[in-house]
């Protein structure tokens, strides 16, 4: 099919039914009504049913690291589900295994470093809350208020957002949600937590930091008191931040990780990396997964972080995070308070409670951003982004500011 053709595609088809009511009634209604409908990407780009072009600076919240339909990653799914799609968890195959080795390697587990293959961040976070209950019998689990897990039971758990929670109550017991300060972890460890777990950065949350040597002390408290510290790196991690994983920024090593979201550009997969003894703890058949890890999942994310790599999307992230950083701030308008995140997961804090109106306007102009709450807009563009998307960008950014204003 030519591009063309992608975009006159009709895909009401018979039906003279528009695609908003076909949605509305056929999709369960726990999300909110879409924005458009997608029918292309290309790079940074994609193209709704209409034929209109948009620069895709959210990337399927920080998925899309390659952009879109990229040659690698296409040639790699294509090559693989022509040879062999998926096997059960009774036999490996190569992808999964150089995959996981590949993981050991770029988060720095070496040798001490074991992964287990799911197909989602919850999933990830499911086996970390399991991998939790194996640390010296302790039920006790300490994550941070307004953080994001995910949306499973376990994972909703973990979340610190009262108003994911509240219709879903009783969730899991035993788990705590303190304040992201180090006096609030100060306060809640003990001998008897099992594992804190905190996002590096605050995605879902706007893009919120941890306040300064926060890692480095966490990672002091809970060696002290036998606690996993585990980091949910779904948002942060491969190369997102500057770093392959966030952590490393902070100069820690933690006892697991969860990844998902950009690690396979787009192809469902999650993982947990445990380090050092965390990796002995848990036993045959205690966790497992019918699609984790297969081989078509882990083909495409060898081809991603193999593509991160040799093209140098790390180091590109840490520029462009710069440029685009530099840009937004020299608007000097009244509407930006200030620039968060790092490399290319930024939150631009808002003075007024404006961010849904600069985000709508923004998709009007034809550009894709997000606003994570009333004050918060996030950009999670695709690594490759260069010169003239980060152009665009701003120039499109300020005719919305403007608009708002
Ligand atoms: C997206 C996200 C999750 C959940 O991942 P899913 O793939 O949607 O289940 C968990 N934690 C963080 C930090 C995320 O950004």
């Amino acid at each position: 099919m030519t591009n063309d053709e992608f975009i006159s595609t009709d895909i009401d088809g018979a039906t003279d039914t528009p695609w908003p009511q076909r949605y509305r009634t056929a999709m369960m209604g726990s999300a909110p009504a879409p924005l458009r409908l997608l029918v292309r990407g290309e790079g940074a780009y994609v193209w709704d049913s209409e034929g209109v072009r948009y620069l895709d600076f959210l990337a399927g919240i920080a998925v899309n690291a390659l952009g879109h339909a990229h040659p690698v990653l296409v040639e790699a799914v294509t090559t693989q589900i022509s040879a062999i799609a998926h096997v059960s968890n009774y036999f490996a195959t190569p992808p999964q295994i150089e995959l996981a080795e590949r993981l050991r390697r770029i988060t720095g587990a070496g040798d001490r470093g074991r992964v287990y293959f799911g197909n989602s961040g919850a999933e990830a976070i499911e086996a970390a809350l399991k991998l939790s209950r194996l640390n010296k019998g302790r039920k006790r689990v300490l994550a941070l208020n307004n953080s994001f897990h995910g949306r499973t039971m376990g994972s909703l758990s973990l979340t610190g957002k009262p108003a994911l929670r509240d219709a879903f109550e009783p969730l899991i017991p035993g788990i705590v949600h303190i304040d992201s300060t180090i006096a609030a972890l100060e306060a809640a460890i003990d001998d008897t937590v099992a594992a804190l777990v905190v996002e590096p950065i605050k995605g879902e949350a706007g893009v919120i930091e941890l306040p300064e040597g926060y890692l480095k002390r966490a990672r002091e408290l809970t060696t002290k008191h036998g606690a996993l510290l585990i980091l949910d790196e779904i948002q942060t991690g491969v190369g997102r931040t500057g770093a392959w994983f966030s952590f490393q920024r902070a100069g820690i090593v933690p006892d697991a990780i969860a990844v998902a979201k950009g690690i396979a550009g787009g192809v469902p997969i999650g993982a947990l990396i445990t380090f050092g003894e965390a990796s002995d703890l848990f036993a045959t058949g205690q966790h497992g997964s019918t699609f984790g890890g297969n081989p078509l999942a882990t083909a495409a994310a060898n081809a991603v972080l193999g593509e991160i790599e040799s093209a140098g999307l790390i180091e590109n992230a840490v520029q462009r995070g710069a440029e685009i950083r530099a840009g937004i701030e020299a608007l000097n308008s009244p509407l930006v308070a200030e620039v968060r995140g790092a490399g290319l997961l930024l939150g631009i804090g808002l003075t007024e409670p404006v961010a849904h109106r600069i985000s709508t306007k923004a998709l009007e102009l034809g550009l894709i951003i997000n606003a994570a709450n009333d004050t918060s807009i996030r950009i999670a563009p695709p690594l490759i982004i260069g010169d003239a998307e980060v152009a665009e960008f701003i120039a499109i950014f300020t005719q919305a500011l403007e608009a708002t204003s």
